[in-house]
């Protein structure tokens, strides 16, 4: 059974029944999925959600599908850590990790978005699925329609990562790599959405795909004992995930599952493509689209659909928005693996770096709770690591070289 009320621009509120359709008719704003909330909140109680088993469909009742999810059963509910070691560099008390670096089965959080979207696809009776992808939603579309038995069209940049690349084909997909940046992928994967009519996850099914980040800021409430952290931390590309993180927040409120939503959302971007952060940080409502130059290709996108929606969130939450260096990705990158052991990838260095710039401004208070949101795993992206960890040592398998080898090391 749906709680699903329709489909409503974000702009003029127009309504619209539950369609595979993305774009308001009369104004182009975005559609979004809305609720019955008062229903909801009758049978969606925190007993109800802890009787349910360890993945994101313990919240299936705030998730747009009419059946049960037929893709993606498992995804969701990854772990929730406290990051003392870390904390304890960046000279703050309360430090979680959200780890979506280790989601099933593909890896980063793209496969909450894509079971939502695959599942509603197959509702929708399309046997055709697809994508334009900057790498983790590839890998996560590839995968599922596998596993779904659905013929798939996924679309990239062509300079993709190798990890990203091969995380792909794997899956016997068609992988069609683009001479151009996301932006161009994504406008030509509009006109074949259209002309094709198959289910692209992220264009004509985007209002049902970008709901299953929601689960994401669920978890991490229901991780805390029922409470929103004091700030979190979010990666940005298009900028949907940060707004569903508010969504969730607001909705856990709507519904009673907490007190109250006390959140200050903050946004993270790479400096070389940063065209988000930079207009919250100059307090503008337009946009400059980028043309990308960065090592972080996931959030690689100049352009995004949902860049808007994310600055506001930061506003109206109290939050900001901070971009960083490649540089300060990998040093980044290599202070999370070092500390709390998580290899995240590119992704994983801007919201860290990030994360250590807002304290270095007295942005972020050092003795509240804070949550970074890891959002991609770094065996994906370890070119950007080559020659930057160090080489291994290599002798003869004796114990006279390790003699010298340990001696030599100082250790
Ligand atoms: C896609 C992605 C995001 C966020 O993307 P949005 O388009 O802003 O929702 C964050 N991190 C990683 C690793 C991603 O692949
Ligand atoms: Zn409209």
């Amino acid at each position: 059974m749906s709680f699903v009320k329709g489909l409503q621009c974000r702009e003029c509120k127009h309504g619209y029944e539950v369609a595979p359709i993305h774009v308001c008719e009369f104004c182009f704003g975005p559609l979004e999925v809305v609720y019955d909330y008062e229903a909801i909140s009758k049978v969606l109680t925190k007993e109800k959600i802890l009787s349910r088993p360890p993945n994101m469909w313990r919240y299936q009742e705030l998730m747009p599908l009419d059946q049960e999810p037929t893709v993606g059963r498992e995804v969701g509910y990854t772990p929730l850590i406290r990051a003392d070691r870390l904390a304890k560099v960046l000279g703050v008390k309360e430090l979680y990790i959200k780890n979506d670096a280790v989601n099933y089965p593909t890896l980063s959080f793209k496969d909450r978005v894509v079971s939502v979207a695959i599942s509603k696809a197959k509702e929708f009776g399309f046997k055709t699925v697809g994508c334009a992808s900057t790498g983790n939603l590839a890998n996560s579309v590839a995968a599922n329609a596998a596993s779904a038995g659905l013929e798939s069209f996924i679309f990239i940049p062509h300079d993709l990562e190798q990890g990203k690349v091969l995380g792909t084909l794997v899956f016997k997909t068609n992988l069609i790599g683009i001479k151009g940046n996301y932006d161009e992928v994504n406008r030509l994967c509009s006109e074949i959405a259209a002309k094709y009519q198959w289910a692209f996850v992220n264009i004509n099914i985007r209002p049902f795909y970008a709901e299953g980040s929601k689960a994401m800021a669920y978890e991490i409430v229901e991780q805390l004992g029922w409470k929103t952290p004091q700030h979190i931390i979010s990666p940005m590309a298009g900028g949907s995930l940060i707004t569903k993180l508010w969504k969730a927040f607001k909705e856990m409120e709507t519904l009673g599952l907490i007190k109250k939503n006390t959140a200050r959302v903050y946004g993270a971007q790479a400096t070389g493509c940063s065209p988000i952060t930079t207009a919250v940080k100059k307090g503008s409502e337009l946009f400059e689209p980028q043309r990308p130059n960065t090592i972080c290709k996931s959030l690689a996108i100049g352009n995004p659909a949902d860049g808007f929606y994310a600055a506001r969130v930061m506003r109206d939450s109290g939050g900001w928005g901070e971009d960083v260096s490649d540089e300060e990705i990998i040093e980044a990158m290599k202070l999370l693996a070092s500390t709390e052991g998580i290899f995240a990838e590119t992704a994983g260095g801007v919201t860290l770096g990030v994360a250590k710039k807002l304290i270095e401004q007295g942005r972020l208070p050092k003795d509240e709770s804070i949550v970074l949101c890891i959002t991609g795993n770094g065996l994906k992206t370890q070119e950007v690591l080559l020659g930057k960890c160090g080489e291994p040592q290599i002798i003869e398998a004796k114990i006279r070289q390790f003699d010298e080898l340990y001696e030599k090391m100082g250790a």
